[in-house]
This record gives C-alpha cells, structure tokens and sequence, in this order.
C-alpha cells in the first residue's frame, strides 16, 4: 500500500492503513506481521506442524524421538503454537518473517537433518514442506486482504484504466497542453487531475 500511495497518492488518500485492522500503515512488512493476521494465522500454523509432524514420523529413516520438541521450540512456529500472549509478536528480524519472505533459514532446514538416509530425500522433503507453508502463509493473509482491495476498488470505481489516466494526467506538463498551464509549476502529486469519470 505503501508504494501504491507513494505513485497514486490522489487515488488513495486516506487508505494507508492496514486493510484489515486499520491500526497502522500498511507496508510490505507491516501485512505480515500485523497482530489481527497472526491471529487469523495461528491456527493453520498449528495445523501444518501438525501434518507436518505425522508426515516426517512415517517417512524418516531415523529416530524422530526428538522431533516433538524440535518443532515446538522451533523459532518460526512458536510464537503460533504457545498459547496466545505468550511471546512477543515476530518482528522483520524473526525466522518467521524471513519464511515469508521465501528465504529457506536453517531453522527451517534443521527440521529435516538427521532424519533420512539419502541427501536428497532431505532436500526434497525441506523444499516441498517449504513451499507449502509459504503458500500456506499467503494464502490465508494475502489473499483474503486483496479481496477487500478489490471490492474497495471496484466501490471506488477504481480500474487500471485509472492507473493509466492517472499517470497520463501527472505527466502532462507541457505548457502547450491546454488545461494544465494553470498548475505548470506545482508539484504533480498536488494536484487533483484524476476523476473516476
Ligand atoms: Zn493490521
């Protein structure tokens, strides 16, 4: 939202903020890690260590006698599978937001070591484990916060023809074009070109 604000920001003033609990700016980070998401987040978390867990326990060719602990201590699913208020909320720092920003770390990696004879199995297991979660993660905060988007844009009569009208308009400053002489010297960004006519 951010950075639609930053190049329309006549088309949407006032919708900086979070589309979901209106509590602060929406950015590229702040989407995944705002407290209202998490929430709606933890119980599909607790679902994937879940199946997570019964799949590695049928299909490891070693001891899995750990494996109950490594997964509710690991850093990426804990704050979800402590009862809620317990941790402090991740930060861009955490392993958890690394995830979502498709960076396999090794805490993630660390699940599956130790637990298959062949090294391929193990990248195999670790690479589809974490596109799921991945895809879990958008899935369950990404898409339902880009349906509203798209129900407030439809309301507000907002295309991507306005997108290119916007940009057509913001860019004549020609002094030759008629109807923009009035505002040549402004800073286009001020200025109220756009209409949803
Ligand atoms: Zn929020």
């Amino acid at each position: 939202m951010d950075v639609l604000y930053r190049q329309y920001p006549t088309l949407f003033k006032n919708k900086r903020t979070c589309w979901t609990c209106n509590q602060h700016e929406e950015t590229n980070e702040s989407l995944w890690l705002c407290p209202v998401h998490l929430e709606i987040l933890r119980p599909h978390i607790v679902q994937f260590v879940q199946n997570l867990k019964t799949d590695i326990r049928q299909t490891c060719d070693y001891g899995d006698s750990f494996l109950e602990s490594e997964l509710n201590n690991n850093s990426i699913f804990q704050f979800f599978l402590q009862p809620r208020g317990n941790l402090p909320l991740p930060t861009t720092d955490s392993s958890f937001y690394l995830t979502v920003r498709q960076i396999i770390t090794h805490d993630f990696s660390y699940i599956f070591r130790g637990k298959y004879k062949h090294k391929k199995t193990t990248r195999n297991k670790i690479l589809s484990n974490f596109y799921e979660l991945t895809q879990l993660i958008k899935r369950i905060i990404w898409k339902p916060r880009n349906d509203t988007f798209k129900k407030w844009k439809v309301a507000q009569r907002i295309t991507k023809n306005s997108y290119k009208q916007y940009r057509r308009k913001t860019n004549k400053t020609r002094p030759d074009t008629d109807h923009t002489s009035q505002n040549w010297n402004e800073d286009p960004t001020t200025c109220h070109y756009f209409s949803y006519t």
